[in-house]
């Protein structure tokens, strides 16, 4: 049992006692890229000097930028059902709302999918609600298929990364075997009675089961599981020592922790009132959970949806986030009939594709399609393997630059197209390693003249 509420209440506790020279020491460590340890994690999060603070944030900004270059991966959810049999206090879709549920047939996925195509997305991340006799495993795996299958001119979806609910080995074993992405599902709370009181009913009340997952999916093969904690349920101290002991239990048992860590915060849904919660997280302490996280597993992507706004998403991705959201209908059939007939939570960045995308080039960040990595066998510890020696960016970069070029000469506008012509070529010359930086620029040539999906 790796989570004890006791002991990291405790830990929480006795880590204040930290001295300057403590919190220094483990500052440096962090500076060397080198991650931390949850206890290191437990004497930051409980630091309120601004000293410390100040240098957090610094030490962020310098891994992402060590690390991650200025590449953002870009993505967009599908909502393929909305059935479901729970009862999570804080989301639309619980069992007891009343509203027509909806469950896509495959020509309506289809559908879903080519508009996604068309804004240039190349990876998915596939929701749905828990209801084993509406959205069955093999209507999963139906859905999957289909989003695989589905080319529309030079579009397709590359990588579908799934996040369901809770499920067993040979459930797992079938989504491996259909090629998924990243497994994701989120932990929503680590605190053990907050858990139960929130999700009162249905399958996911079982703490015990839903944190166990991403055992029984490494057991099932699958080695890229991406976890995360909803703030605002419990205190945001715990829920990060929470995911801290949580990858460190992955790491342990299975040689790599979480691929990604998602850190979404309670937003408001039809039928949650954001007044009955008492954890909420101000936008300062949020900021902090994300640099603390940073520092803590360096080599682990973040993840931040559009159910934070413009400014914030800006400030997260200098300290921390690598992976956003954009463009993002979060309705079942949502992006073809643009309603917000039920939303799971309200969105705050509702901004195009097209914009968020020419915002961060605008602001010389690279936007990358690159869905590489696992199809080039790169999961689990053989990505980190690759992270940790530091060969991320003759990797990476040059696959963000080459699926970046795709999306200019398919979907892009003139101003799009000179603004990120112009950033590529800035960032060619950080591809480090010479012969890749060569192939690199011919490949961009050969996307141009037509090629598709080249990536290293
Ligand atoms: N049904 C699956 C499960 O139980 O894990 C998939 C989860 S759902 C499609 C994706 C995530 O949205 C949830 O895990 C939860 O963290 C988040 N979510 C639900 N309601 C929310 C709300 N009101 N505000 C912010 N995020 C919410």
């Amino acid at each position: 049992m790796f989570i004890d509420n006791k002991y990291i209440e405790n830990l929480l506790a006795e880590s204040k006692l930290s001295t300057d020279q403590d919190i220094k020491k483990i500052l440096d460590k962090a500076e060397g890229l080198q991650g931390l340890t949850h206890e290191e994690v437990a004497a930051l999060l409980t630091t309120g000097k601004k000293q410390h603070i100040d240098r957090i944030y610094q030490i962020a900004g310098k891994i992402k930028k060590n690390i991650y270059g200025n590449r953002v991966v870009v993505f967009a959810p599908l909502y393929v059902s909305d059935y479901c049999v729970n009862k999570c206090k804080y989301c639309g879709y619980k069992c007891d709302q009343d509203f027509q549920r909806k469950r896509l047939t495959m020509d309506e996925v289809r559908e879903e999918v080519a508009i996604l195509e068309k804004m240039g997305h190349k990876r998915l991340a596939l929701e749905a609600g828990e209801d084993p006799v509406n959205c069955d495993i093999d209507y999963i795996l139906d859905c999957i298929e289909t989003i695989y299958d589905m080319k529309l001119d030079n579009g397709e979806i590359r990588r579908v990364n799934v996040n369901i609910a809770a499920t067993t080995v040979e459930e797992f074993r079938k989504l491996k075997n259909a090629n998924i992405g990243t497994y994701i599902l989120f932990q929503e709370t680590y605190h053990r009675e907050t858990y139960e009181e929130v999700h009162p009913v249905g399958p996911k009340h079982n703490y015990q089961y839903h944190l166990d997952a991403f055992d029984r999916a490494m057991e099932a093969g699958i080695d890229d599981v991406g976890g995360g904690v909803l703030f605002g349920l419990y205190k945001p101290e715990f829920e990060v020592l929470g995911l801290m002991l949580h990858n460190e239990h992955l790491e342990r048992e299975y040689g790599a922790g979480f691929h990604t860590i998602s850190v979404p915060r309670l937003k408001a849904a039809s039928g949650s009132d954001l007044s009955e919660y008492k954890h909420l997280v101000d936008d300062e302490t949020f900021k902090k959970m994300v640099a603390i996280i940073r520092l803590a597993v360096p080599y682990t992507g973040m993840i931040i949806s559009t159910r934070e706004d413009e400014k914030m998403r800006r400030d997260l991705i200098k300290t921390g986030i690598s992976q956003v959201s954009a463009g993002s209908a979060v309705d079942v059939g949502g992006y073809s009939t643009r309603e917000h007939s039920n939303s799971q939570f309200e969105v705050t960045d509702s901004r195009s594709a097209m914009d968020i995308l020419s915002w961060l080039v605008e602001d010389g960040l690279v936007p990358s399609f690159c869905t590489a990595c696992y199809r080039q066998g790169r999961t689990g510890d053989r990505f980190m393997d690759l992270a940790k020696t530091g060969n991320i960016k003759n990797v990476c970069l040059p696959n963000a630059l080459m699926t970046l070029t795709e999306y200019m000469m398919d979907f892009a506008n003139d101003e799009f197209t000179k603004n990120a012509e112009e950033l590529i070529r800035k960032q060619l010359p950080d591809i480090e390693n010479e012969k890749v930086r060569k192939l690199v620029e011919k490949n961009i040539e050969k996307i141009k003249a037509g090629e598709r999906d080249l990536y290293i």
